[in-house]
């Protein structure tokens, strides 16, 4: 799956803290490493704010992705069984 980081999405931080959090809460496991499909750096993890590339309807997405890749601006391909958490609170942490 193919992602761009969006740096400028002016979401605030969800019901969770951090989006780290946020992916954390609603995944199986929390995160242990950056998804970028070569990188195995799991130091300073963030959770970025991302969009697939395949789709254009701005949807926004949460994953867990490295210092250096949470900054890039480059299309990053992640890794094949990657999940992607929705920033959708209304369907998340702040469902009612
Ligand atoms: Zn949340
Ligand atoms: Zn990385």
């Amino acid at each position: 799956m193919k992602i761009k980081v969006i740096r400028d999405s002016n979401l605030s931080n969800c019901n969770c803290g951090n989006w780290l959090a946020h992916w954390n809460n609603f995944n199986a496991k929390p995160a242990v490493f950056c998804l970028e499909i070569r990188c195995t750096q799991m130091a300073r993890l963030q959770g970025a704010i991302v969009k697939k590339s395949d789709t254009n309807n701005g949807e926004l997405f949460v994953v867990p992705l490295c210092e250096k890749h949470a900054l890039s601006n480059d299309e990053l391909t992640l890794v094949n069984n990657a999940n992607l958490e929705t920033t959708d609170v209304t369907k998340t942490c702040d469902k009612k």
